[in-house]
């Protein structure tokens, strides 16, 4: 990439202070005719451009700084540079803008995938029914049977233990029984179908290591906290 087109170079600086110094000691010595023929519009052209290969000690070079026709058209011939330098400028940012617009939206979207792994992944039902679970109290070792869930993406509908309030509910999977080591949390609103109340949500189970687990469940509004051993097989 070259950013030249935005700033004249420090040659460019050079070359105009040359022509306008050039210009005032024509004025002071009240010079008034150019020496020379005007030269043709190809050199002008270059002359704008300050093409590397004219030197400044050329004879056109002091006439058309002398001559005000060669100035008016040297003038024009900038402008001309100017605005297609600008728009070539301009034409780079709409590319560059595109190029680091694509890259966000590809980052996003790829980013989007692994966050909303149903996009495009087999998602396996299962279902978890600890509607008896509420029943029992302390810890009766055996009482309460392993929920089995696979290490994939699980849509796992919980129906919830009896008299379990309506609500919205956080289910996680944890690593213990104090809700620490989280292995996949959503959150989502119970349904009441008669006289259960259920709630389903997504979790995603493939980066967690056969073995033991939790399955929590948290009730929102009061912030009511159960586990249920797990297996991930
Ligand atoms: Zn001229």
């Amino acid at each position: 990439m070259r950013l030249r087109w935005c700033w004249p170079s420090r040659a460019e600086d050079r070359f105009e202070s040359w022509l306008a110094r050039r210009h005032e000691e024509r004025v002071f010595a009240g010079e008034s005719t150019p020496v020379g023929p005007c030269p043709d519009e190809a050199f002008l052209r270059d002359l704008a451009r300050r093409a590397k290969r004219i030197a400044l000690s050329d004879p056109r070079v002091a006439h058309a700084a002398n001559c005000p026709t060669c100035m008016s058209r040297l003038l024009v011939f900038r402008q001309e540079n100017r605005s297609r330098q600008r728009r070539r400028t301009l034409v780079t940012a709409v590319v560059l803008c595109t190029v680091i617009g694509a890259v966000v939206i590809t980052i996003a979207r790829y980013g989007m995938h692994r966050q909303l792994p149903s996009a495009n992944l087999a998602v396996v039902s299962e279902a978890v029914n600890l509607w008896d679970a509420g029943t029992i109290r302390g810890n009766q070792p055996g009482s309460l049977q392993s929920v089995f869930l696979p290490a994939a993406v699980v849509r796992v509908t919980i129906i919830l233990p009896r008299f379990s309030p309506p609500g919205e509910y956080a289910v996680a999977v944890t690593q213990d029984q104090n809700g620490n080591g989280v292995v996949a949390q959503r959150s989502a609103p119970a349904t009441i179908n008669g006289d259960h109340v259920s709630v389903s949500v997504e979790l995603d189970l493939r980066a967690a290591k056969a073995g033991a687990y939790f399955l929590a469940t948290v009730h929102e509004q009061d912030q009511a906290s159960y586990y249920y051993p797990l297996q991930i097989k």
